[in-house]
């Protein structure tokens, strides 16, 4: 039998029009499921149970009034620990921020709440959204639904965990340098990191500024499609967000890809990708040419310097980013001494975990004076490097193509050593660089694990990437399929 959870939010939504369900029935349903698997799979760090079902009351009365009702009213979603939610804990995975409640809400949240979502909770995450597997949140760790003992992938990996295991209808995420499409990848989601500037980052726990984007997950094209227009748009409180206007993304879904032009970056076959993942991903591109579209290999030349010049950047605006963290301002604070500089060292001594302070090494030698030419000045050049090579292949091609993670889900614990864990996002990380979009589709499996195809596109044109992965949906089932019963 079909669960209510089962549904996408597009199903969901017009059954809640009809009258046939009740926002109150579809939440339930969700809480349901979370009571049901959650102990195991350990997506949230908060459920937010009563709120939830306050909301879904609220969006029942809208819906008796007959209001004209935005398409995620109603609908249960969970968001990253990394949003701040009014009043609401906003931990970001870390020790540092376990008590935290924002007096404010992420533009985000703003936009969501006048849409008349129903929020069942927060979803763990890689502390600071530094990490690819979810392993190094401060609190647990989250299996992936379709294997208990694999990870999810990270640092969203409690987002996409949530929504692969029927507990949330769709979430958000955020994406410093893969965070949302190699967890989708892995959780067999539809993952999509915006345009930077597409999406307000008032609100986002701050990693790396100039990298950072919200996005959605979901189970198909056209719920992203949804997800996203409610979040997309420009913000005053956010300088660098984008004043381009929004475009009609559930419009772009014609399905016809006939005469598009579509690139496979020669050097995205890289060494270590596992044959699974190479095999599924020929045939999905395969599938595309079918569908109509043009495909031909482009190069991008400086793609082997990516995550290196990524590993000086990020970690040199998160050492700048979470100098905040002082123990006066936010969070957690050492209190056993009456010396200040003692009381801020141990505050942050036991207020990051290591990998944290592995970051927090790394940048404030990559800015130190006598350091800055040679590896930040550096990094910054191969990031305009990488960004041309795209400008290039946009001249050509409405979008490219590759895997999304070298890798299936990886073993919990599989991965100690940290460069191993940083290679996860050698395919995901030049879009962060160069400011591009990019989504990670369901293209198959591999041993009975997802398989993520990526999409890249041109600055704004999320509708394009989002016309591709409907086309694709229309004539392939790889959406569809549920991890095994929990
Ligand atoms: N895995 C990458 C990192 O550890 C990317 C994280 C992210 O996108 N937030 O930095």
């Amino acid at each position: 039998m079909t669960e209510l959870y089962h549904l996408s939010i597009t199903e969901a939504g017009e059954l809640l029009r009809q009258k046939k369900i009740s926002s109150v029935e579809l939440t339930q349903a969700h809480l349901e499921r979370i009571r049901a698997v959650e102990p195991k799979v350990k997506a949230f760090t908060l459920v937010t149970d009563e709120l939830a079902l306050e909301q879904a009351r609220e969006a029942d009365k809208r819906f008796a009034r007959g209001e004209n009702l935005h398409p995620l009213t109603g609908i249960p979603l969970a968001i990253k620990d990394v949003i701040a939610t009014k009043g609401i804990a906003t931990t970001c995975g870390s020790r540092m921020l376990e008590n935290f409640k924002p007096p404010f809400d992420a533009t985000v949240m703003e936009k969501l709440h006048d849409a008349g979502i129903v929020m069942v909770g927060k979803t763990n995450m890689d502390e600071f959204a530094m990490g690819s597997s979810t392993e190094h949140s401060a609190f647990f760790p989250t299996k992936n639904p379709w294997d208990l003992d694999r990870a999810p992938g990270g640092s969203s990996g409690g987002s996409a965990a949530a929504v692969a295991a029927g507990m949330a209808m769709g979430s958000y995420g955020s994406d410093t340098g893969g965070s949302i499409r190699q967890p989708a990848s892995l959780c067999n989601l539809v993952g999509l990191k915006p345009t930077y500037g597409r999406v307000s980052r008032f609100g986002l726990v701050a990693f790396a500024s100039s990298l950072d984007q919200i996005g959605p997950f979901a189970r198909n094209a056209r719920d992203a499609a949804l997800l996203l227009q409610a979040i997309a748009g420009h913000d005053e409180r956010d300088a660098t967000s984008s004043p381009q206007s929004v475009q009609d993304y559930t419009g772009a879904l014609t399905g016809d890809l006939k005469g598009m032009r579509i690139g496979v970056p020669e050097e995205y076959w890289v060494e270590g990708t596992q044959p699974g993942v190479v095999s599924a991903v020929k045939a999905n591109i395969e599938r595309l040419r079918e569908l109509g579209a043009e495909i031909s290999p482009v190069s991008l030349p400086h793609t082997k310097y990516g995550v290196a010049a990524y590993y000086i950047i990020a970690p040199a605006e998160a050492s700048a980013n979470l100098s905040r963290y002082d123990g006066v301002k936010y969070g957690f604070s050492y209190r056993d001494t009456s010396e200040m500089w003692e009381a801020m060292e141990k505050t942050r001594e036991y207020g990051f975990g290591p990998e944290v302070k592995r970051r927090i090494m790394l940048g404030t030698y990559a800015l130190s004076a006598g350091y800055y030419d040679a590896y930040y000045k550096q990094a910054e050049k191969v990031r305009t490097l990488i960004t041309q090579d795209f400008s290039r292949a946009f001249e050509q091609f409405d979008a490219l193509v590759s895997p999304a993670s070298p890798t299936v889900a990886f073993k919990l614990g599989e991965i100690s050593d940290p460069y191993q864990m940083y290679l996860q996002d050698v395919f995901t990380i030049p879009a962060n660089l160069a400011g591009i979009c990019g989504v990670s589709i369901p293209g198959g499996f591999s041993e009975g694990l997802p398989v993520g195809l990526q999409l890249l596109g041109n600055v704004f044109k999320e509708d394009t990437l989002l016309k591709i992965a409907s086309a694709f949906e229309a004539v392939t089932d790889y959406h569809k399929q549920w991890p095994a019963e929990l």
